[in-house]
């Protein structure tokens, strides 16, 4: 393999190589590979376009009068001039030409789609199986709001940008508390934050592109609403920043459950490490030897213990208040059957 390291689309393709034909291979690829390779392989004859087995990363065809194009997500082909056609199910094989589309291998029913493309991957145009991101968002920050009524009274609500905005919004316009941006990301050097390759310098990227509002941060009750904690790390240097400007109180709402496990499909996910997730330390300061055990009691937003693992976290990262969007209000907000949607990183089911 290239660099002396395991790549993953080498690898596909080396067992793909494997079989007689290129369909033949892909679909022994599905077979053998547990995790995400949806993919695309051209020919000169035209492109082969398969989803994974059970279509945890989304995968959509395009048209337009003279051609016909796939990607992960429509929104990119728009301006080129193509609309949507359709999404191809699990499993799937399809092979496109210009003016011709075949499907070689029938869709699936089995379904395990991957919930955080909505929650934090997704950009917030695309819209995966016929569910719009920023709707989504929207309604997982509604879904908080009505949790939060009568508790809490922020003088704003705000947005981790950019994938926190949406939540936010949908809190804002149900809970009635004004949406604001108290800190406004500085864009035009930095691509995303999780691209660069150590924690060390991720962390120095989010700190140096975060401008503040010193007039919306100054003596308010904020409260922030962000995609997920994973470390905890930059979330608890943004509060501390805002403390910094001025900020009275700071509380806090992921928008999706806490994260209990590393996810093992996708080689794009936010944390490859277990021990790297916060939670996963608080349990094991509390429960050393059986905490691997005891995840599923954690993962329950009604016992003690995932209320005493929450006061840890908010008392480490020094919140006023952190109240995590639950897990069923989450796949209610996607709103597809929730059998289909992959929900291992905060449950732990296959
Ligand atoms: S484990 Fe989490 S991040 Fe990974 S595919 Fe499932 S929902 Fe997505």
């Amino acid at each position: 393999m290239s660099g002396g390291e395991i790549n993953p689309t080498e690898l596909t393709a080396a067992i793909i190589n494997q079989k007689a034909t290129i369909l033949e291979g892909i679909s022994y690829a599905q077979e053998i590979i547990d995790g995400s390779m949806t993919m695309l392989v051209m020919t000169d004859k035209g492109i082969y376009a398969a989803r994974d087995r059970l279509g945890r990363t989304p995968l959509v065809i395009g048209k337009k009068h003279d051609g016909k194009c796939v990607a992960f997500e429509d929104f990119s082909f728009f301006n080129l001039g193509y609309e949507r056609e359709r999404e191809l199910g699990p499993s799937e094989i399809v092979f496109l030409t210009a003016d011709s589309e075949g499907t070689l291998k029938a869709p699936q029913k089995k379904m395990k789609i991957c919930t955080f493309l909505w929650i934090y991957y997704g950009y917030p145009c695309a819209k995966y199986e016929g569910k719009t991101v920023e709707l989504v968002r929207a309604r997982c920050g509604k879904a908080m709001a009505k949790r939060d009524k009568g508790e809490i009274s922020p003088d704003i609500v705000a947005g981790v940008p950019d994938s926190g905005t949406a939540h936010a919004i949908g809190y804002a316009n149900e809970s009635g508390v004004p949406f604001s941006r108290p800190f406004i990301k500085y864009t035009p050097t930095w691509p995303r934050s999780f691209m660069p390759p150590t924690q060390k310098k991720r962390n120095l990227i989010a700190k140096m592109k975060m401008l503040p509002v010193t007039e919306l941060i100054n003596d308010k009750s904020l409260l922030l609403i962000d995609d997920s904690i994973v470390r905890g790390t930059q979330l608890g240097e943004t509060t501390q920043f805002l403390y910094n400007n001025g900020a009275r109180e700071v509380h806090v709402r992921p928008a999706c459950p806490p994260l209990l496990f590393a996810c093992k499909y996708l080689n794009f996910s936010r944390s490859s490490s277990e021990l790297d997730l916060i939670t996963r330390r608080v349990i094991l300061e509390r429960e050393g030897d059986k905490s691997e055990e005891k995840l599923s009691v954690y993962a329950d937003p009604e016992s003690t213990e995932y209320k005493e693992m929450l006061e840890e976290i908010c008392k480490q990262l020094k919140f006023t208040s952190l109240k995590y969007n639950r897990l069923d209000d989450m796949l209610d907000a996607v709103g597809i059957d929730p059998d289909c949607l992959c929900t291992y990183c905060w449950n732990g089911k296959e």
